[in-house]
Formats: structure tokens, sequence, C-alpha cells
């Protein structure tokens, strides 16, 4: 990763920490999650940020990738864990963060939302230029078993860029024994999951978020109207929410996805649960490697 860009990552993260801090103060039993995601994202723009990818409120055994549809009518409740995941970007640079909200009346989920947040911040405690990405999975593994939960094995940490919210390398959550080093001026976002289920998530029902992985011409008008509204997202990807606002309805939306789908020019990111429908706390917070160590940006 070249070095430039930086200034720009430092303030989509500060934007990111500002929203993540506004979208906790709205997760509340009898809030609904579309009228949730909308003002976070609502927030992010008005700081001056890009939205880097649409935001997710992923409950109990989802563990992310859960976007509010234009007609969701879910709405959260006491007993629920969420998570909040969102996105910021300043001319294409990627600040990705998450939290966990317990809305249980006793703090049920106490131990199970500090297991994911110890895991974080103790890898960013050991991260510096020759860090492998084997021993960022290990100390995520040993601080989240440490409380007798189980890390999420098939879900991890990624490089971010310039329009690219996952890019190399993929940050294991287990100790994989890789070997890969990181190096100075890296950025990546580090991102452990912890569950009381099988550590395994799967992904289950439709997609809301989608991603432009080609262009291709398509020969439907309504097809074309919506992928003139994809093609303004850079390549990041994007939910119907968002086309929807431009006036087109939902119908028609849901018609051009198909279509652009099977032409093969988009990828859906369906909700990952758990396969034993644990329940799943996450953090995630993302990061420069620095000549000694590394700088959060999302902090
Ligand atoms: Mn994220
Ligand atoms: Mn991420």
């Amino acid at each position: 990763m070249a070095v430039e860009g930086l200034e720009q990552f430092r303030k989509a993260g500060k934007m990111a920490s500002q929203a993540r801090a506004y979208g906790v103060g709205l997760i509340k039993p009898g809030a609904s999650l579309f009228e949730v995601s909308e003002k976070i994202e609502e927030k992010i723009l008005s700081l001056g940020g890009g939205l880097a990818f649409p935001v997710q409120i992923s409950i109990n055994e989802i563990a992310a990738h859960y976007c509010a549809a234009p007609d969701d009518k879910t709405v959260l409740k006491e007993g629920d864990l969420a998570k909040l995941d969102l996105g910021v970007h300043v001319d294409g640079y990627v600040a990705d963060t998450a939290i966990t909200v317990d809305l249980s009346k006793d703090s049920k989920y106490n131990n199970l939302v500090k297991a994911s947040e110890e895991a974080l911040q103790n890898v960013i405690k050991i991260i510096k230029p020759g860090v492998t990405l084997g021993e960022i999975g290990r100390t995520i593994q040993d601080s989240i078993t440490k409380y007798n939960f189980s890390p999420i094995r098939n879900i991890g940490g990624h490089g971010v860029g310039k329009y690219t919210v996952h890019g190399p390398p993929s940050i294991p959550n287990i100790d994989t024994g890789d070997k890969t080093k990181l190096s100075e001026d890296d950025t990546v976002a580090i991102e452990p999951f912890a569950t009381t289920g099988a550590g395994m998530i799967y992904e289950k029902d439709n997609s809301n978020i989608f991603m432009m992985i080609g262009k291709k011409s398509a020969r439907n008008m309504m097809t074309r109207e919506v992928m003139k509204e994809i093609e303004r997202f850079n390549g990041l990807p994007f939910t119907e929410r968002w086309i929807v606002k431009k006036g087109i309805s939902l119908a028609k939306v849901n018609f051009a996805l198909r279509e652009l789908d099977n032409l093969g020019i988009l990828r859906s990111f369906p909700p990952l649960p758990d396969k034993n429908k644990g329940m799943v706390s996450q953090a995630e917070h993302t990061l420069i490697v620095t000549k000694d160590g590394c700088e959060v940006i999302t902090r």
C-alpha cells in the first residue's frame, strides 16, 4: 500500500467513529432497522463523508451483512444483540468499523461483547511491521477462547484501499499459521467475531447488499436506468434503499438487479448467521501500520 491517501484514511476514520457513536445512541428496543440505518447514513453524509458501504445492523445469530431493505419492518427488541457495522470513505479511501450493542436488560451478553472487544484490543497491541497474519489470528483466538466462546473461523479482517472495502490480505480470526507479514503503511480492518455457537457462518436468504464487479451493456431500459445509478457508487457496495431514493420503484430496482446479477456483473452479500444459531458479537477497527506499531483511525 502506497503512503498516498493516509490523510484521507484518517479523515474517514474520524467520521466513521463519530457515526458509530451516533448510531449506538439510536440502537434501542422499538427502533426500526430501516430508520436507524437511514439516519446513520445521513449522519455520515452530513459530516462530509462518503458511504463506503450500506449501514448494516445484524441481530443475534447473524454475524454480518444484514442490511435493511426499503420495505424492511424489522424492529429491535429488548434482549437483542445488535452488531452495527458502517463504512466511510474520503476520495475513495475506506474506514470500516463495527460495535456490538447489548439490548438485554441485565447485560446478559456482557462477556460475549467483551470477548470480541478484548480480542481487537489485544491485536492492536501486537500490530507492527513484521507481525504475521497467523499471529494476529492466534491472538484473536486466544482472547475469545479465554472467555469460553468460539471465534468465527470463516470470516475475518481485510485490507482496505481506494474504493476497496475488502482487499488483500485476508486476516484470520484463528491461528492459521500464515507467515504473511504486515508492513509499514498497510491499511487493514481487524474484526474479531465471538460466538456461543459453531464458529462458522453461512450465507442465508436474499442479499440486500450488492457490488458491481464488471461492465456489460443491458438492453432493457429499466436495467439501464438502474445501472446508471449503480455506476455512481464507483465499485463500492450499495443497497436497494439508495436506488429507490432516486425515484425508481422497488419493483423496477429488483427486476434490474436480478438481470444485472444474471449478466454476471453483480456480486451479492447475503446475511451471515452462525451455523448453530449461536449469539454473535463483533468489534472492528481500521488501522494504519506505523513504523513501530499502528494508528487506529476509527478510535
Ligand atoms: Mn465492517
Ligand atoms: Mn470489515
